[in-house]
């Protein structure tokens, strides 16, 4: 058994069996070329065989679109063109066989992706395919979130967005990474579908004989077994009571709303009780699309996300795509540093069209739904952005238009940005990793990216009083504004709304009722005297305790 500690990004303790994500495979190389070419080419057909077998066995297990999914995937796997050209490059340009069916699926996906329509949504399903026949050639785990058939703890290097976005929660236990910090992606989904996680646990992929682990969302502990652990899923929290009123103790209004990314988010968020959606991350929709989806389509999955919240605020951001969360339709090439790259708003700079047609889905959806829409913009770094962004959000009939503020100049320029806008938006995620200098992903980094930095609450501050001097709302709605106790800090310092993962809205919506606004604003005055982020949890504590 051996113990170890990351940070804990999503609240519950599980255990049970081990499920490794392997790592993506590097592409292969060209070279060295076989010493036999021809049984190198024999060694494919074996291969491919074998994936579709594999994909069979499990298709046999499901019903419904899995199975038919997965009885397709094994057909492509086994599809004759593919292999016979898989083996002419063999033979005839004496390539290693995982270079030649790199080469070959490659040219089948092109051609799907140019036949455009339900064709080009095959291409990835040809990547897939081909990563497990390679991973086959050489004898390794295929890459990905691996076919679960019990409840297990997943165990990975780092998720990707699409990775976690379709994780089945009655399946994986808990997730443990050895990447990631407090606000990757990997913890904001853990913690939208209520799976304890703990991220940046050095040293974990390095336990060879990982059988069972036990993990601690709240702690950060991880204990790795090499022997079989009982399951044990995370308790669900126990309900916190709280009337559904966004508001401090002496009733001052602080509205209590919802992050999602999906329709099934939007439901549980209702569910629990948001008052309104304060982040639509629209991306989310879109990982896995191969072309930009049609006006039609972007409508129809909007409305679907927006009616649990007909009559009710729903703010809805433009797609924020590039670093973290790249979307393969936008084919926006390799930059050498992509998180300060073409990302967020950037995009629309160069292609306004392409956000024209987003706000005019926008707008449909509004329409269709009933929900009382805004709309703002990610990434927006200086004032006139905010302006070109806003004239263009009343050009498509949209009646209010913000910017998130999540870059350090756009926190400096409040008060130029929110004369240009109707409301602002504090991303603490992304504000926090441009302030700190500190990737939010890299798990080495993750004490910079707590959201409790005074420095972080300073910028924060300084928002907050634009806001109140302009008579404009100010949100929060990156992740510190799911921590309870951060959140009546974050009203003291000007925070006119507080979004959050929809399963931690009641205890947000309790906390805030626990004091007047008086005494949130002398914790958070309290927390910016200080200099380090245990500090700050200290001094907001004792001054609300006094
Ligand atoms: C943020 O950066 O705080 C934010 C809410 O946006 P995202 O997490 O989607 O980058
Ligand atoms: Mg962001």
């Amino acid at each position: 058994m051996s113990r170890l500690t990351g940070v804990g990004v999503s609240s519950g303790r599980a255990s049970g069996p081990v499920a490794r994500v392997a790592d993506p495979l590097p592409e292969p190389p060209a070279t060295p070329a076989p010493t036999d070419p021809t049984a190198e080419a024999e060694r494919i057909r074996p291969a491919a065989d074998a994936v579709a077998e594999r994909l069979f066995q499990r298709a046999a297990r499901v019903e419904g679109d899995a199975k038919a999914v997965l009885e397709t995937t094994a057909a492509m796997a086994m599809d004759p063109a593919l292999i016979s050209q898989a083996e002419q490059q063999v033979t005839a340009r004496s390539l290693p066989a995982p270079r030649a069916i790199f080469e070959a699926a490659n040219g089948f996906a092109d051609a799907l992706r140019a036949a455009g329509g339900y064709m080009a949504e095959r291409a990835r399903d040809v990547q897939d395919v081909r990563d497990r026949i390679i991973a086959e050639l050489h004898g390794v785990t295929p890459p990905g979130v691996p076919e679960l058939e019990r409840p297990s703890v997943l165990l990975a290097r780092d998720l990707a967005p699409a990775d976690t976005a379709d994780l089945d929660p009655g399946l994986v236990l808990a997730l443990v990474t050895e990447e990631g910090g407090p606000t990757s992606h990997t913890a904001i989904l853990a913690r939208a579908l209520g799976i304890p996680a703990v991220v940046a646990v050095r040293g974990v992929l390095e336990a060879p004989d990982a059988v069972g682990a036990v993990v601690d969302g709240d702690s950060g502990e991880v204990e790795i077994s090499g022997e079989e652990v009982a399951v044990q899923a995370a308790e669900r929290a126990a309900a916190v009571e709280w009337n559904g009123i966004g508001a401090t103790a002496d009733g001052e209004p602080v509205k209590v709303i919802a992050n999602v990314g999906s329709a099934a988010d939007a439901r549980a968020a209702a569910d629990a009780g948001a008052q309104g959606i304060g982040l639509f991350r629209t991306e989310f929709c879109y990982l896995a699309a191969d072309d930009e989806p049609s006006v039609e389509t972007q409508r129809a999955a909007y409305r679907e996300v927006l009616e649990p919240f007909a009559g009710k605020p729903v703010v809805v951001r433009t797609l924020d795509a590039g670093a973290d969360k790249p979307l393969a339709f936008l084919d926006m090439g390799v930059e050498p540093n992509p998180a300060l790259g073409v990302r967020g708003l950037r995009v629309a700079f160069d292609r306004p069209d392409l956000l024209d047609r987003q706000l005019a889905a926008i707008a449909g959806a509004a329409a269709d739904s009933g929900a009382e829409v805004s709309v703002m913009a990610p990434m927006v770094a200086t004032a006139a952005e905010a302006a070109w962004f806003a004239e263009r959000v009343r050009a498509a009939g949209l009646p209010r238009a913000g910017v998130m503020i999540e870059i350090p100049a756009a926190a400096l320029s409040a008060p130029e940005i929110l004369a240009a806008v109707d409301f602002v938006s504090i991303g603490t995620n992304d504000l926090a990793q441009y302030v700190f200098a500190a990737d939010r992903m890299a798990g080495a980094l993750a004490e910079l990216n707590d959201p409790w930095q005074p420095a972080l609450l300073r910028l924060i501050a300084q928002v907050g009083e634009a806001g109140r001097e302009l008579g404009k709302p100010v949100g929060v709605c990156g992740e510190a504004a799911s921590d309870p106790q951060l959140a009546g800090v974050l009203a003291g310092l000007g925070a006119t709304s507080l979004s959050m993962a929809g399963a931690a809205v009641p205890a947000v919506g309790a906390a805030l009722a626990e004091h007047p606004m008086a005494a949130f604003r002398q914790a958070a005055e309290a927390a910016l005297a200080t200099s380090t982020p245990a500090e700050a949890r200290k001094a907001a504590k004792s001054a609300l305790a006094s």
